[in-house]
């Protein structure tokens, strides 16, 4: 259709899904899985990690390449399974103790790593926020849809323009209605970052997200939004609502912080603290 219906997302909307704690509630009620980094990349799935502790996540686990004696950057909370390289049946039976995964951040591109990205994706009953080499690792959309179509979990993905473009093509047009198309093809919720963001459902629905800020223009930014979809994903919401309100508390929490530039460590602080600022308790 020439005329898509997009929804502009309110701190009203955000404040209306975002999850309670139940009180029965225990740390793998909401366990998440990061799958990322490499030697030499070791922010991007730390900040992945973190972002998804700051808005709730009851217990995180990192799957990386990155080298052992490369300084931590990720909380004490987080356990680190380190690997050589990354083989699929292993994460997949691991992942059945997790209600999300993040794959791609600093995952590195090889031929054995699309063909892990793959396999994950096909074997693992999980809802996965596919980002950055994860998306990178598909040679074009048609490519993508058919392992996104052997899935039985939701998949969200979030690429930057250039990881968009790469996969989905140039955008010549109106960008909300290339998203609006990549969701369709991909069968996939589409979070293409940018000013504003927008998410598309594959259902036809698609949410603007204007709270960003260029503030936000630094690196391992993208690595917290990851995070903290995949934190909302493992509380039980939809693909679809966890991007949309994980875009909207990223950019409000990013605007929020006074510097300057926001790094992504400040940027997590911002969220942890703005997502401790909401009333949880629903009327
Ligand atoms: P990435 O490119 O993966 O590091 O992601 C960058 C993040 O920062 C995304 O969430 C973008 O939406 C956000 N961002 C970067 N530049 C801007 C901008 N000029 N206006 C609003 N958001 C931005
Ligand atoms: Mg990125």
């Amino acid at each position: 259709p020439a005329n898509v219906q997009a929804h502009l997302i309110t701190f009203r909307d955000l404040d209306a899904v975002v999850p309670a704690v139940p009180s029965q509630s225990h740390k793998w009620s909401a366990g998440v899985m990061v799958v990322g980094g490499s030697p030499g990349m070791r922010g991007s799935a730390a900040f992945g990690c973190a972002a998804a502790m700051a808005v709730g996540a009851g217990i995180v686990h990192l799957v990386t390449r990155a080298e052992p004696t490369e300084p931590v950057a990720h909380p004490q909370e987080v356990v680190v399974d380190r690997v050589e390289s990354y083989f699929a049946e292993p994460v997949v039976t691991a992942s059945r103790r997790f209600r999300s995964m993040v794959v791609g951040p600093g995952l590195g591109g090889s031929l054995q790593i699309g063909n892990f990205v793959r396999r994950l994706l096909i074997d693992s009953d999980c809802p996965v926020v596919l980002d950055a080499d994860g998306i990178n690792c598909f040679r074009d959309a048609g490519n993508l849809a058919r392992t996104l179509s052997r899935r039985r979990a939701s998949t969200v993905l979030t690429p930057h323009r250039g990881e968009f473009e790469r996969v989905f093509g140039t955008i010549d047009g109106s960008p909300v209605e290339a998203c609006r198309r990549a969701a369709d093809e991909s069968g996939a919720v589409v979070l293409l970052k940018g000013s504003p963001t927008i998410v598309a459902d594959p259902r036809g629905s698609v949410a603007l997200i204007a709270a960003g800020s260029a503030k936000l223009a630094s690196a391992g930014t993208g690595d917290v939004l990851a995070g903290v979809i995949a934190g909302f994903l493992a509380q039980g919401m939809s693909a679809y609502e966890a991007a949309w309100a994980g875009a909207y508390l990223h950019g409000a929490a990013g605007a929020s912080v006074s510097t300057g530039k926001v790094t992504a460590t400040s940027l997590i602080e911002a969220i942890a603290h703005y997502y401790g600022g909401l009333d949880r308790v629903m009327p």
